[in-house]
């Protein structure tokens, strides 16, 4: 029907990376084919013979060159050449600015949404730039059990899909794209995306959460996509009946190895302390799972190193264990005791790193690890970094509570925030215009 290559997208159910995938096309208004690999073993062997042996949906290919899983498809979309392979780049020519905005907030996670829905109903038409994970991280997780008002639960998915389609009722409008820089040397902030487009904004608000940790261990890069994950709810079902090591003792690990349980042989968590940081809920979960005979915990332990090929997967791991806790930190002490491990697929679930990139230069101040400051305290303007007009809401300025709810909360206290200084940019503005014909009378 028409000119554009054929895309082909392999996808799985419940696959939040398989949704992005579909939504990049889908906002490229690119039209597509999918095959579902679940429970289809001949697709299943196409796509991992297509791949390259790789066992992760999505993958992705135009016109049959393979494109690669989300990551790989959204990191040519930074670039713009995936707009190149599809015939719908811009010419080049026209590096200045697309559009002025008067708000523009970075991210679509839950606390973009909320701002973007505040912000919306307020008039303040603000432009929202889903970043390289469209939803956030909450479109990692097939269940939302503590969000108010939903008392049966929802899908981290839905709960998304639901607040998008509420910011564009208020008339927000959502593009995918990731901001590479901010200049706040010039007001209105001039605000520049990976691809090259260009937009001032009167006003910013960073949403753009923290992104998952990898250990930077021999195997790690090898490995990530055959056999090696961040996302279980993404990668478990492709590992059926082995066994799984989940890496961390936080909440994510807790939830991610709970979850495994449905798919893996055994689940084996490795801790490198002897407590674990989750809520008592989830510490309590995988107690139960232990007691059940599908979790072991292996604490005060610590992978070194990932063994195995991009054609096999997974095939064991270097651990080591020292009873004092953080054994890599003693790896001379004659009682760290190194030994290998068998496990078909291991899921990293060690923290975040907050995405704060973008903002450096612009004199916003941020913690060691590059969490935003914001004011906090008492009543109003709690949401203001130290640059006036740029605003921080949800797990990039919260490094504490981290949850959904939080960062809902902190969305909508950006936008209000937001929304008062615009306002007063606009009196500042009418005020200026004003005095200007009086003094030219005189
Ligand atoms: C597996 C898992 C399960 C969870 N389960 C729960 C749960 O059951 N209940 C709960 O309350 N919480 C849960 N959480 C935590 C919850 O998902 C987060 O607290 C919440 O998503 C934080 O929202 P956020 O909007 O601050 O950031 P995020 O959700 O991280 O969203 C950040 C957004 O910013 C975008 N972005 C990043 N960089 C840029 C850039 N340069 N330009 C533009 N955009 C950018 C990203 O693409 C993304 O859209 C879970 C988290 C995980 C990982």
């Amino acid at each position: 029907m028409s000119d554009q290559p054929r895309v082909e997208i392999y996808t799985k159910e419940d696959c939040p990376y398989c949704e992005k995938a579909k939504d990049l096309f889908d906002a490229k208004e690119i039209e597509y084919e999918t095959y579902n690999v679940t429970g289809d073993d001949d697709r299943f062997e196409e796509m991992v013979e297509r791949a390259n042996g790789r066992k992760t949906a999505p993958e992705v290919f135009i016109d049959d060159e393979l494109i690669g899983g989300w990551d790989d498809t959204s990191a040519l979309d930074e670039t713009g050449e995936l707009d190149e392979k599809l015939g719908i780049a811009d010419d080049g020519d026209d590096d200045d600015v697309v559009e002025h905005r008067k708000l523009i907030i970075a991210g679509t996670g839950i606390a973009g949404l909320t701002a973007a829905i505040y912000a919306g109903r307020s008039n303040n038409d603000p432009l929202v730039i889903e970043g390289d994970e469209p939803g956030g991280q909450l479109t990692l997780t097939t269940d939302v059990a503590n969000y108010p008002g939903f008392p049966e639960g929802i899908s981290g998915p839905d709960l998304v899909n639901n607040m998008k389609e509420q910011a564009r009722q208020f008339g927000a409008e959502l593009k995918n794209g990731i901001i590479d820089t901010v200049d706040a040397d010039q007001r209105p902030f001039r605000v520049e995306l990976t691809n090259g487009d260009v937009y001032t904004a009167d006003a910013v608000i960073a949403a753009s959460g923290a992104s998952a940790r990898t250990l930077g261990i021999p195997g790690e890069d090898e490995l990530m996509g055959y056999g090696l994950s961040t996302c279980a709810t993404c990668d478990g079902a492709f590992f059926r009946g082995e066994d799984m090591l989940v890496v961390g003792g936080g909440d994510a690990a807790m939830e991610e190895a709970t979850f495994l349980t449905k798919f893996a042989d055994t689940v084996y968590i490795a801790h490198r302390r002897e407590e674990f940081r989750a809520e008592d809920y989830w510490v309590d979960r995988v107690h139960e799972k232990v007691e059940e005979g599908e979790i072991e915990i292996m604490k005060n332990t610590e992978v070194i190193e990932l063994h195995g090929s991009q054609e096999e997967g997974v095939d064991h791991v270097t651990l080591v264990e020292n009873e004092q806790g953080h054994p890599t930190d003693r790896l001379d002490d004659p009682e760290t005791n190194e030994f290998e491990f068998d496990v078909g697929a291991v899921f990293f679930a060690i923290g975040h790193t907050p995405n704060t990139d973008y903002l450096e230069g612009t004199g916003v101040e941020m913690d060691d690890e590059g969490y935003l400051r914001t004011q906090g305290g008492d009543g109003g303007g709690q949401t203001e970094t130290d640059v006036p007009g740029i605003f921080g809401a949800g797990d990039v300025v919260d490094y504490h509570y981290q949850q959904a709810v939080t960062a809902a909360g902190m969305g909508s206290k950006a936008a209000l925030d937001a929304d008062e200084y615009l306002e007063d940019l606009e009196r500042a503005d009418s005020s200026v215009e004003e005095a200007e014909p009086a003094a030219a009378d005189d």
